[in-house]
């Protein structure tokens, strides 16, 4: 191409840097789930996959050595955070986020849009940005799209994710939600101008559009132009119908090119990955697993149990019986041994309960995702995704019925005999 032909592309038509490879390894032969790789600057990372909030910089009460011993390889910081406390300069002299917290595999941070919206109801939206006050000293602040990528740069994670207009799903003003949509991509290419680093750090767009299909449409249409390196699905799981937020999800796997990763954000509950996972999106994250632990409740296959319950006062099994995690492995094992009776124990006042719970629950999220995704290397997931309602909800008239519905749309009967 002559240098004149490549001045007449627009800006945002340009091939974009990329520092991750996505190896897709196999479709599942009835539903949209995939089973892929994911190559980024800290290490190779399997796909489907549940990625831990670690809000601080830190997955709260754990260690990076306990972080690791779950199996996670990649975990979300939130850059709002990070910016504040240790702040930019501090970011900048250590040598970002993996040196300051000792963590040597991957890390994806947010924008610090959504916390900015969701945590401080001062905040404001304008062209420019998004103004809000100073949680510290009230002083007025502004978190521009060049602001955001410049701390994330700071921060070095392996996946930034663009600065975002984010409007509830819920909200009924049509016209709000498509000034969002349409900022968000003027804002992304306003990101992609800012970010330094494309070459080791991937910016990852954000679909926008709240639950209208047609806006979705014009969004993946604009943003998948601009060739990020991933797409995340954004918006969502905030307080929409479950039906709803399946369209949402299914209609846009469908508009993403394949050979590029797909971020649900902000999901969810055990049933929620897996049901997003047949409608063909492969990366999940969400502060639910790590929260309820502190509620002393530990997930297991059969469903979430409240260790806190009297009933577990004298239950010396361990946590889930077919658990691996180093807290439920026995110690002949190499394991910690730990009892339901002892966590029962300590939920009520002391912090390691919950610290403990904290590693169960992780891992128990990762090797959830672990065997969907074996399930979808051996093409037998849907027999994998029944097994897993059957024993969530001991009976068919359990099941919700918003995952019957999506899962019947990917040729998933999860009533069948
Ligand atoms: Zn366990």
């Amino acid at each position: 191409m002559t240098a004149a032909a490549a001045a007449e592309i627009p800006k945002a038509m340009k091939p974009m840097p990329s520092a991750l490879k996505f190896d897709l390894e196999a479709k599942c032969s009835t539903t949209k789930a995939r089973a892929s790789t994911l190559r980024l600057p800290h290490g190779p990372v399997k796909l489907p996959l549940f990625m831990p909030v670690a809000t601080q910089g830190s997955l709260k009460g754990l260690t990076p050595d306990q972080l690791a011993q779950t199996g996670c390889q990649l975990c979300l910081n939130n850059t709002y955070h990070l910016g504040l406390k240790p702040g930019q300069a501090v970011l900048d002299e250590v040598g970002g986020a993996h040196v300051f917290q000792r963590w040597d595999k991957n890390i994806l941070t947010d924008s610090g849009g959504f916390q900015m919206v969701s945590l401080l109801k001062l905040a404001h939206v304008t062209e420019e940005g998004v103004r809000f006050l100073s949680p510290h000293d009230g002083t007025p602040m502004l978190l521009t799209p060049e602001h955001s990528i410049s701390l994330q740069n700071s921060i070095g994670s392996d996946i930034i994710m663009q600065l975002d207009d984010v409007i509830a799903t819920t909200s009924p003003d049509k016209a709000r939600m498509k000034e969002a949509m349409e900022r968000s991509i003027r804002w992304l290419d306003r990101c992609i101008d800012a970010h330094k680093y494309p070459e080791r750090q991937n910016l990852f767009c954000i679909i926008q559009g709240g639950l209208d299909l047609e806006m979705r449409k014009e969004c993946c249409e604009e943003m998948v132009a601009r060739d990020t390196p991933g797409i995340a699905i954004g918006g969502l799981s905030g307080g929409e119908a479950k039906d709803e937020f399946c369209k949402v999800v299914h209609a846009c796997t469908d508009m993403l090119p394949e050979h590029k990763p797909r971020y649900v954000m902000g999901v969810g509950y055990p049933e929620d990955l897996v049901v997003a996972t047949a409608l063909g999106a492969d990366m999940f994250d969400c502060v639910w697993p790590t929260r309820t632990a502190r509620f002393g409740n530990a997930l297991t296959p059969a469903g979430s149990l409240n260790l806190r319950n009297a009933a577990y006062a004298n239950d010396f099994g361990p946590i889930d019986e077919s658990c691996d995690c180093i807290c439920c492995r026995s110690k002949e094992n190499g394991g910690l041994g730990i009892t339901r009776a002892y966590i029962h124990h300590l939920a009520a006042k002391e912090t390691a309960g919950a610290h403990l719970l904290t590693m169960h629950n992780v891992y128990y999220m990762l090797a959830m995702m672990n065997f969907a995704r074996k399930a979808i290397l051996e093409d037998r997931f849907p027999a994998f995704v029944r097994d897993f309602f059957k024993e969530q909800y001991s009976e068919p008239s359990k099941f919700p019925e918003w995952a019957v519905t999506a899962l019947k749309g990917v040729g998933i009967d999860l009533l069948a005999e």
